[in-house]
């Protein structure tokens, strides 16, 4: 039995088979997937092709699934067990239609499911193939099996981890008075791949007012004594499944009064959303466990986002932790808990750990100090 993307045929067959029974539970007659985590998590392996089409087609029946790809993009699959899986591999050349090579193998489909990162031209190029179908979104489905982690999936999950750890361990070395964001992260970015991830996705260092931009990358802003800087690194490690951690650091003596008290506040928040996760319990009552904290302090309006996003192949997935969301959490579940106050001009301040569900609770997958980190100017 071989091993791909250090997943087993075996597990991938598991997959392709739970994909057919859930695309028939949703009602529709084949889930149609280009490159993508999809892809990767149903054969072990995925390209990037664009313009020209590449498409698994997952048929809800017993008709053999079919991956059709571009014949100059067919090497990037050698290392998919096509047989082991019960895959058919077609391929076709530039001046064929694509198109028509997948309505032949769909029969006649009253609804098909289009991945949910299939580019727009390839699902009205399928639409005009296949006319009498209506299109829905594979999302849904697949988000039912990719959601549930096995142990595999949690074991790469858990080294992930371990290796933004590390990373952050080394702060010290790279975040300094006088240095800019961009180099500092260009540092950060070489440790993330030195500390084990094939590389590295994303660094923000958001410094001084900086970091009350959530999703702020790095800037030419020199580091200053004082500073609250944000650093929020991630990237996937060899079996595809990412690391996302944020920690707050402080450059000597914080230059603002509140920094303290509000860091506490923070801090309590993202404890209480960390112990309010076991099983059964909905998801937005993870996100309320902290929001409650932080808007009893009085900074409500400055927490300007959900708690988290599920984690796995994808550093943003389901489930999302979030007002509305009253999914109930279910062992394997992998998800960050990252509660930030962003006070707009002046500093930000995020706290994030990724956790699995467990069967009785929760495990942590990042263990640095959650305290404000107060480095050496
Ligand atoms: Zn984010
Ligand atoms: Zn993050
Ligand atoms: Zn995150």
């Amino acid at each position: 039995m071989s091993t791909v993307s250090g997943v087993t045929a075996a597990v991938l067959r598991a997959r392709l088979a739970r994909a057919r029974a859930a695309a028939a539970t949703a009602g529709v007659d084949a889930l149609l997937i280009a490159p993508g985590s999809d892809l990767r998590y149903l054969i072990g392996g995925s390209g990037t092709s664009f313009e020209r089409l590449t498409c698994l087609a997952v048929p809800a029946g017993d008709a053999p699934a079919v991956l059709v790809v571009p014949k100059l993009e067919a090497p990037g699959y050698a290392a998919v067990p096509f047989d082991e899986l019960g895959v058919e591999l077609v391929t076709w050349v530039d001046g064929e239609d694509p198109y028509a090579l997948v309505a032949s193998r769909l029969g006649r489909p009253v609804r098909v499911a289009v991945g949910d990162v299939m580019p727009a031209l390839h699902v009205l190029g399928l639409r005009g193939a296949v006319p009498a179908a209506e299109q829905t979104l594979a999302g849904p489905v697949l988000r039912e099996l990719r959601m549930r982690k096995d142990a595999a999936e949690v074991t790469a999950l858990r080294r992930a981890g371990a290796a933004i750890d590390r990373v952050h361990a080394r702060m010290g070395e790279w975040l300094r008075v006088g240095r800019t964001e961009a180099e500092v992260g260009a540092d950060i970015a070489a440790a993330i791949v030195a500390e084990g991830h094939v590389r590295a996705d994303f660094v923000i260092v958001g410094s001084g007012p900086n970091g009350a931009s959530p999703h702020h990358d790095v800037s030419d802003r020199v580091i200053e004594p004082g500073d609250v800087v944000v650093v929020d690194i991630g990237g996937p490690v060899a079996e595809g499944y990412n690391s996302d951690s944020t920690r707050t650091y402080a450059i000597g003596e914080p230059r603002d009064a509140d920094v303290a008290a509000t860091y506490a506040v923070l801090q309590a928040a993202q404890r209480a959303a960390v112990e309010a996760v076991r099983p059964g319990v909905p998801a937005q009552e993870v996100d309320a466990a902290a929001r409650r904290i932080i808007a009893d302090a009085g900074f409500g309006e400055y927490f300007i986002h959900r708690t988290g996003h599920g984690i796995g192949l994808d550093v943003h997935e389901d489930p999302y932790i979030v007002r509305g969301n009253d999914l109930p959490l279910e062992p394997g579940m992998a998800f960050s808990v990252e509660p930030g106050i962003y006070l707009p001009g002046r500093w930000g301040a995020r706290i994030e750990d990724i956790v699995v569900v467990t069967d009785d609770g929760v495990e942590p997958l990042n263990h640095r100090p959650h305290e404000l980190v107060v480095l050496p100017g």
